[in-house]
Formats: C-alpha cells, sequence, structure tokens
C-alpha cells in the first residue's frame, strides 16, 4: 500500500512517522505548505524536514511553494476562519490531487498530530476529499503521542517552531490575548507541556529492579520483556512508572507489567499511564488483557478490564521460586481479565 502523508514539518511527523512504521507502513512524505512566514521560517521548517527525512531513510517529496501573496489575498476578507477556509483546505486538496495523479493508494497528514489544530475538521475535510478523489484517508489520532514526539523531536535536535506558521499566527505569538487552546482526545488529560510525558523505553534492561516490583522474577520478566514494548510516564525528568505491553496477536495485547516507583505511588501516574496507552492503541488493537492476582483485580476493573476471560489455577505456585504475597493474601491463582479498545477501522 502506497502511503503519502502531507507533512507540515519534521517535528509534527517524527511521531507520525514512528507510528505508522510499527504497522510496517512506509510513508512517502509531502511538503506542501505554502503560507509559512517569513521565509527564512518557510526555509528552515522545509531544510529541516529534508534532512531528518533523508537520516530515516524516507522518500520526500517538496512542492517548493512559497505562496504570501496568494494566501494574503484568500484570507484577508475573513481572519478568522483563515484555517478551516484556506489553509487546510489548500493543503489537503494538493496532496489528495498528488496522491491522485501518482498513484498512490492512501493519504494521510501530520496536522492530525498537533493539539493545537482543529482536528476534527481535517478528519472530516480529509474525508470529503478522499470521496472526492477516491483515494483511502488514513485516519489516525496522533495527538496521543503528542508529548512523547516532541521528546523526540527535541532529542533528534530538530529545528522547533515557535509557531503555528502563517504571518497572523506569528503576530498572535507575541501580541493575541487568546493563545490557541489544546484540544485533546476525550480520554486523553491534558498535562503543561514537557511536564508529564510518555515515553516509549528502549534500554529495557535498566528498569529491571523497577520492574521486579510488580513480578518479583527476573526469569518471569525475561520471558516477556525482550518481545514487549515498555512505556514510561515521565515526571520532569524522572520516569515514575513503567508499563510493559506484549503483542499477542493483531487484534489483543497483553498488559504484562504496571508499576511505579515507591516515592511516587498514591498519585494515579499508572493510572494516567494506562489510560493513554489504551486511547494510543485502540486505533490498531480490539482489546488488552491482563494478568493479575486476587488483591489487584478491583483496581484493573476499575481502568476498564473488566471482562472476566480465565483463571490459571495456582499460577503463582507453579511459576515462581517461592511464595509471593500482597499485603496478607497470598498470590496463588491468576486471574485473566480484558478490556474492550477500539474497533480497528
Ligand atoms: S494559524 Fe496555522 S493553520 Fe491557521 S492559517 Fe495560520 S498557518 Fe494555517
Amino acid at each position: 500500500m502506497r502511503i503519502l502523508m502531507h507533512a507540515c514539518c519534521a517535528p509534527c511527523s517524527v511521531y507520525c512517522i514512528d507510528e505508522l512504521r510499527k504497522e510496517n507502513i512506509e510513508p512517502t512524505i509531502y511538503w506542501y505548505n505554502p503560507n509559512i512566514h517569513p521565509y527564512k521560517e518557510y526555509e528552515a521548517r522545509r531544510e529541516c524536514l529534508k534532512e531528518y527525512t533523508k537520516k530515516i531513510g524516507l522518500e520526500c517529496i517538496i512542492e517548493d511553494e512559497y505562496g504570501l501573496d496568494e494566501f494574503c489575498k484568500n484570507v484577508s476578507n475573513n481572519l478568522n476562519s483563515r484555517c478551516v477556509d484556506y489553509c487546510y483546505p489548500i493543503r489537503m486538496r494538493k496532496t489528495f490531487e498528488y496522491a491522485k495523479e501518482h498513484g498512490y493508494d492512501a493519504v494521510t497528514t501530520t496536522l492530525l498530530y498537533s493539539i493545537y489544530q482543529k482536528h476534527e475538521f481535517i478528519k472530516k475535510l480529509c474525508e470529503d476529499l478522499s470521496k472526492e478523489f477516491g483515494i483511502e484517508f488514513l485516519y489516525r489520532d496522533f495527538r496521543y503521542g503528542f508529548w512523547e514526539g516532541h521528546e523526540k523531536a527535541k532529542e533528534e535536535g530538530l529545528y522547533m517552531q515557535k509557531y503555528c506558521g502563517c504571518i497572523f499566527s506569528e503576530e498572535s505569538r507575541y501580541l493575541s490575548p487568546n493563545p490557541p487552546k489544546p484540544v485533546l482526545p476525550d480520554d486523553l488529560e491534558y498535562s503543561s507541556r514537557r511536564v508529564i510525558c510518555v515515553k516509549k523505553i528502549e534500554n529495557k534492561d535498566d528498569y529491571i529492579e523497577l520492574l521486579l516490583d510488580a513480578d518479583p522474577s527476573k526469569a518471569s520478566i525475561n520471558k516477556y520483556l525482550g518481545d514487549s514494548d515498555v512505556y514510561g510516564l515521565q515526571v520532569e525528568e524522572n520516569i515514575v512508572s513503567l508499563a510493559v505491553i506484549l503483542h499477542i496477536d493483531k487484534n489483543t495485547l497483553e498488559l504484562k507489567n504496571l508499576v511505579t516507583k515507591k516515592e511516587y505511588r498514591g498519585k494515579g501516574y499508572a493510572k494516567k499511564l494506562l489510560k493513554s496507552l489504551c486511547g494510543n492503541y485502540k486505533q490498531k488493537y480490539n482489546k488488552m488483557l491482563v494478568g493479575t492476582s486476587e488483591n489487584n483485580i478491583p483496581f484493573y476493573v476499575k481502568q476498564g478490564f473488566d471482562k472476566y476471560e480465565k483463571t490459571i489455577k495456582n499460577y503463582f505456585i507453579d511459576n515462581y521460586d517461592e511464595e509471593i504475597w500482597d499485603g496478607d493474601l497470598q498470590c496463588i491463582d491468576m486471574y485473566y481479565y480484558s478490556k474492550k479498545l477500539k474497533e480497528k477501522k
């Protein structure tokens, strides 16, 4: 499947590309952003995207059109509706046109990543263009990775712009009494930027000691850690909670470990991390399983793992060398529950 992804800039592309690559999709990147102002800013964003895509080995097509005059002529009658009347439509129409002419199967856009863009409008616009051009619109709610993508873009040393792009947004950056408010998916809480974010952990082995707090056997952890994705909730500079997610099949995930550092417990961090991951994964998976001891069933049911699946008798006795106690209760049987994520589209 050939996917054309309209990209507004490199920092917004980072997470979107990573997410599609997790699905084994290699998008072609399409730069078309004619109203970025001033020209030096336009150039800086364009060059940064070119360099980043080259570095990660992705094809990048550049529509090199700096269109300040055209933009001003078209939006001057109603500046307040410039985004929906002109800016989004010209970008996305041009992207669909290019996709049609060059035989792409589907179109998507990094505009779906920013929590400051009009997400629902962009989604509807692309759905309409998809019907008009007869090309699939690959919808993903990339906003779930807003902070993760932002952190990675900084680590990559990408050029980070300070405003949306056009001459009016550049003015608003200094003079507007009403800065844009973030709009998040219903199930994601706003946390001020960089203070709290979810991060994918690559150096998994460095966190074994913390994982042992929730699963007290290195042998048990080693059985799933290598094949799992590990995510951490980062508060300021510290990873405070971890979640280990194993991909069972194309519809099902299993939460293998969820733990918070002792000094950060009781603040809802594990819940926050789990909620964010479920929201993110719901675009691709139908359900998430968790196997737990009796004591923790109420916690997981409250987080939406409310469908009983099965019990494995004597699991904690047969699979661990020593007895495991959770408070006053010995862990004996493993209870499996599942949470329904959204149906895959
Ligand atoms: S504020 Fe951003 S989305 Fe709106 S017109 Fe300007 S560049 Fe486009």
